[in-house]
């Protein structure tokens, strides 16, 4: 195993982060703020938010059973991802490995940064295959992506196969489960107690009905979370994302019955879909969302624009040639999307 001193960059490594007014006092009971030039009226935006979002935190650690100081917060999932980058990979020398296909960000935050990507291709099934990715790294590679369940394939990645990974990759292991609440497979969220160098990211985007927020997350050992939040801006959540994040984990059976609802609509949709003279294959999936084979992707994709339904379109991706990404609406919307592909 690298130790987590030779995988962070070494100028991340020494870096004294930006220490904010609220930073400074906090931990002592005070009750006159003259210490951040914020305006003292138009409450309650009127103050810098908790740059660490602890109450946030505690209610979340909660729910998803680890603890605070392994949770970091950000602008969304995406956040997370760059930061993964600014933290680990020198630009210009190291490289990241990551199954393909899957979410696209992983790439885009590569060459933003400068960074070596290496796209590994799953197998027909869209499995991954531990061998294969291992045999992709060298003495540069810092970190393996893995998506679970994986996007745009909707299906988990197979347990074994990660374990081998987080056993003999001496780096980091960054698992995306953004759509892990949909899914009745357990979560690698709690094993970051068994791994120094497992990254787990969620996101409020998807089950939790908060795209707009913009609130995502990583969990990990105590040690790589202290990095990301040195690195951060020092107020990246904003109050308002703070409070309806509150809210949303106040209230989590609401969430579960959004879940089972779209879960059985999922059914029901995969069904018709395999019924279609223009589907010829539905693949399995843990998510809220399927990929469809279609007799012409491209053809299928504009008619529906035309007719004011959009789904996503997957055919030029590794894998998935004439496949159509299909998000799971309300019972309406699924049924409209239905009743176009049988006029066609
Ligand atoms: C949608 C999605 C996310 C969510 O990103 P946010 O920035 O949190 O909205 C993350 N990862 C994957 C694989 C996704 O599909």
């Amino acid at each position: 195993m690298r130790e987590l001193k030779d995988l962070v960059r070494p100028n991340i490594w020494a870096l004294s982060p930006y220490s904010s007014a609220r930073d400074e006092y906090s931990g002592h009971d005070a009750h006159v703020f003259l210490d951040a030039n914020e305006n003292p009226y138009n409450q309650p935006v009127n103050r810098y938010p908790d740059p660490l979002q602890r109450e946030l935190k505690e209610l979340l650690a909660k729910t998803k059973g680890v603890h605070p100081e392994q949770i970091f917060l950000g602008n969304g999932s995406d956040e997370a991802i760059d930061l993964v980058y600014r933290v680990f990979t020198r630009p210009g020398v190291d490289n990241v490995v990551a199954i393909d296909p899957t979410y696209g960000m992983y790439k885009v935050c590569a060459d933003i940064n400068e960074v070596e990507y290496r796209p590994v291709t799953l197998d027909e099934r869209f499995q991954m295959s531990a061998e294969k990715m291992l045999d992709a790294c060298d003495d540069c590679t810092k970190v393996i992506w893995v998506c679970s369940p994986n996007n745009p394939s909707g299906n988990v990645i197979k347990r074994e196969e990660i374990e081998i990974l987080l056993d003999r990759f001496d780096g980091i292991v960054v698992i995306d489960e953004a759509y892990s609440d949909f899914s009745r497979k357990a979560a690698f969220r709690k094993d970051i107690n068994r791994h120094p160098h497992l990254i787990v990211l969620n996101t409020m985007s998807k089950a939790w009905g908060c795209a707009a927020i913009r609130l995502g997350m990583a969990f990990a050992q105590k040690e790589i979370i202290s990095i990301f939040n040195k690195v951060k801006y020092p107020y990246n959540v904003n109050q308002l994302t703070q409070e309806k994040a509150m809210e949303m984990l106040r209230s989590p059976y609401e969430v579960e019955k959004w879940v089972k609802t779209l879960l059985l609509e999922r059914g029901r949709m995969m069904e018709a879909f395999l019924l279609l003279p223009c589907c010829e294959k539905v693949y399995p999936t843990d998510a809220n969302f399927f990929l469809a084979k279609m007799t012409d992707a491209d053809g299928i994709y504009h008619y529906l624009v035309d007719n004011g339904i959009i789904v996503r379109n997957r055919n030029r991706v590794t894998l998935c040639g004439n496949c159509l990404r299909i998000t799971i609406g309300t019972k309406t919307e699924n049924t409209q999307l239905l009743s176009a592909l049988r006029k066609m």
